[in-house]
């Protein structure tokens, strides 16, 4: 793989050429756009078939890369009786389905997934093939990797394609987060990404949508199957859940004591939201890790994030890319939080936070409709 500390734009398309030169002819699929691309391919996370919906974020995100290299857009789902979420699949925009069944396929296990999938894509030769960053996600995207003999570009903030050299680019934060690195794969194919849950947009759903299923035999040999399933005992999350919340107040070390932590939760309680924190607050032991916001916590998506005493570091940012409507409050007015900020109020946060607090509970349920239809 091919390392660029820089953004997209800083890309060298010729030294990509150049590395492509070097390939054998056989896997030069993507050098020219003369050449016909493989597909773009979206691994379709389940439990027990129910779909994890960052592959439907990826199908959406997968859509607009294959439209870019002029190809089709695939789902490859693997299990045991799964043909469902091949027309789930369909409504969530995939044009294709490649779908893999077989009875030791039920429950996800690294390494039969892993060879299900490789031979699916030595079969198929797609170009790119993305997966979830969650926990299966990673195990299978580093196991397959090995196997087909590719790169993976893991937890992948951006993706996109050169279109002057066909090379899929996968961005994401390195070195402890101060870059931005752009990574490539330019001698094998498929190009493997992992995206975390939350990074990017599925599209809206077609139930009329569908589309061609194409039945993937792959053969299993009994040492492949080298872990066995005895039982299955689901750990419920309890307690804090940013990662489906509408809204989320997030406080940073701008609060300057674990004591002040309550105007956040003040505010929070008064717009019915979850509580978010920086790193800064977590490591001071002012609130919990789960709290946590950005690229060593959660990547949190909802429609608004308030942003206190939060400087805007890129790795805070990083876990609030794709927030709907981001405000923030700083004392500081070149603080970097209000570069991506669509509201910002600059002043003392312990004048303006019990002030929205008192504001807001004086407001009739009329102007703060939330009250009524919490999300959270
Ligand atoms: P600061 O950067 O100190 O900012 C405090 C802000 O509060 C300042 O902008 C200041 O102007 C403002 N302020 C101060 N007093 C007031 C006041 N009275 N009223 C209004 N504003 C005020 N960070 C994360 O958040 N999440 C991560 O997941 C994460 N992962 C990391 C991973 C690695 C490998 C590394 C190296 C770092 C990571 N960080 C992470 C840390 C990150 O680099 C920053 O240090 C951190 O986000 C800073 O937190 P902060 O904004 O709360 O504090």
């Amino acid at each position: 793989m091919v390392q660029k500390l820089q953004s997209v734009k800083a890309f060298s398309p010729t030294k990509v050429a150049e590395a492509h030169a070097t390939i054998p002819e056989t896997s030069q699929r993507s050098v020219n756009s003369e050449v016909r691309y493989g597909e773009v391919w979206v691994w379709v996370e389940h439990l027990h078939g129910k779909a994890a919906p960052v592959s439907w974020e990826l199908l959406g995100e997968g859509k607009r890369l294959a439209t870019k290299y002029e190809t089709e857009l695939a789902a490859v789902v693997i299990g045991n009786a799964v043909s469902h979420l091949a027309k789930e699949a369909f409504v969530q925009g995939t044009d294709k389905v490649y779908l893999v069944q077989e009875e030791s396929l039920e429950d996800y296990r690294t390494q039969p997934y892993a060879i299900a999938l490789t031979q699916a894509v030595k079969m198929f030769k797609p170009e790119a093939l993305l997966l979830g960053g969650t926990i299966r996600g990673r195990d299978l995207a580093g196991s397959a990797a090995t196997l087909i003999e590719t790169g993976l570009i893991a937890d992948c903030t951006a993706l996109d394609v050169d279109l002057e050299t066909g090379t899929f680019l996968g961005t994401r934060p390195d070195y402890g987060g101060n870059l931005m690195s752009t990574i490539i794969c330019p001698k094998h194919r498929p190009t493997m990404v992992s995206v975390r849950p939350r990074v990017m947009k599925s599209l809206p759903q077609d139930q009329s949508r569908h589309g061609e299923v194409v039945n993937v035999d792959v053969t299993l040999k009994p040492e492949d199957l080298n872990t066995e399933v005895l039982n299955f005992v689901p750990i419920e999350k309890v307690g804090v859940r940013l990662e489906d919340a509408q809204i989320i107040v997030s406080g940073g070390r701008g609060l300057g004591s674990g004591r002040n932590f309550h105007l956040i939760e003040e505010l929070a309680q008064q717009l019915q939201a979850q509580v978010g924190a920086s790193r800064a607050a977590v490591r001071a032991g002012w609130i919990g890790y789960e709290h946590q916001v950005g690229q060593t916590g959660l990547t949190v998506r909802p429609r608004v994030y308030i942003a206190v005493g939060i400087s805007g570091a890129i790795q805070h940012i990083v876990g609030i890319m794709n927030v709907d409507y981001i405000a923030s409050i700083n004392r500081d007015p070149n603080a970097s939080i209000f570069k991506m900020s669509d509201f910002g109020l600059i002043g003392d946060l312990f004048n303006i936070v019990p002030a929205l607090t008192e504001e807001l509970k004086s407001t009739s349920t009329e102007l703060a409709p939330w009250r009524r239809s919490s999300t959270q």
